[in-house]
């Protein structure tokens, strides 16, 4: 599972230009008074200005991340691979741990590390290396991929490439950086927080609060 920040528009001066377009103003460097200028923008839900700072990240997820990730709309271009096209080995995604169920409200999702998280390890990996022998000999055998594709598991790894504004970017990570959140997907928003911090340090700071 990654996120690969693979190009950007923009950043802090940006914005603050961009809030200043009703002045006919513009900056060429960044200073104190733009970061009070961020400051009041984010806090008053401005969001226009942080609209303008754009990134473009190739994700990699499991597909039960993917399409948690997906719910994701608004603001949001996604283009991603097809198991229908492209021939080469599905990967899939492995935890590090198997994590127990949550003691109190579901809604928390897991709770610590299971007791017998090494003994699952093992029959995950064989049920998984099952899936991928059936998968293979189907598709050696000429089923249609968009069929064969049925018997991989959820875990089945896919990659999209992303685009959207660093003020959808914050909206995505203040909820998926929760701790009602699932693991998994925190630790993919994780992966975009920090790439995101550092394209737009200030604005970042003041849009994120998790
Ligand atoms: C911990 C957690 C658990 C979840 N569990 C479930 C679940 O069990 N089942 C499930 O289905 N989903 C679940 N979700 C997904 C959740 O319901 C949202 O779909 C998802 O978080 C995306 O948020 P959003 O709607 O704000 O995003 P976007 O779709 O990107 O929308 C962004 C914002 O735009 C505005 N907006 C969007 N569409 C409209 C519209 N049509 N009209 C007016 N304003 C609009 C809203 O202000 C919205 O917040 C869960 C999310 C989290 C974080």
């Amino acid at each position: 599972m990654n996120a690969v920040l693979i190009d950007w528009m923009g950043g802090d001066l940006t914005a603050v230009n961009s809030a200043r377009c009703s002045f006919a103003k513009k900056k060429d460097v960044f200073d104190e008074k733009d970061e009070r200028l961020i400051r009041y923008l984010a806090s008053h839900k401005h969001w226009t200005p942080f609209g303008h700072i754009i990134l473009q990240f190739r994700i990699t997820a499991p597909i039960f991340v993917a399409r948690q990730w997906y719910r994701h709309t608004v603001g949001f271009a996604r283009n991603e691979e097809s198991r229908r096209y492209i021939r080469n080995e599905p990967s899939v995604f492995h935890p590090t741990n198997w994590r127990s169920k949550p003691e109190g409200s579901i809604k928390q999702g897991s709770g610590s590390v299971h007791q017998d998280s090494h003994f699952w390890d093992k029959d995950y990996k064989d049920l998984v290396d099952r899936s991928l022998r059936f998968y293979n000999k189907m598709i050696e055998d000429g089923v249609a991929p968009e069929q064969a594709r049925m018997v991989l598991p959820q875990a089945t790894e896919t990659s999209w490439v992303e685009t959207a504004s660093l003020y959808a970017y914050a909206r995505l990570c203040n909820e998926r950086m929760q701790p009602d959140a699932q693991v998994e997907i925190r630790d993919l928003a994780e992966m975009v927080y920090n790439q995101c911090r550092d394209v737009a340090p200030v604005s970042w700071k003041e849009l994120v609060y998790v």
